[in-house]
């Protein structure tokens, strides 16, 4: 099974190679993310670069996470 992002509003989706929890984690605490990736400049695992992409790119719409086979 694999886990993504969808945008209910753009109907798109993202799926970084990553288990159901980080996604949540990810989603819930992407600002501390940020801050984090602010200081030390990059470097996070790409999940983290992907997610927070998609995550920027639909700024305040609704993201749910789903899953596919
Ligand atoms: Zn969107």
């Amino acid at each position: 099974m694999q886990y993504g992002y969808q945008c209910e509003e753009c109907e798109q989706a993202a799926w970084p190679a990553t288990t159901r929890a980080e996604l949540s984690w990810l989603r819930n605490r992407r600002h501390v993310v940020r801050e984090v990736l602010g200081h030390v400049g990059g470097g996070l695992d790409s999940w983290i670069m992907e997610g927070l992409a998609f995550l920027d790119d639909h700024d305040g719409h609704s993201i749910v996470i789903v899953e596919r086979r």
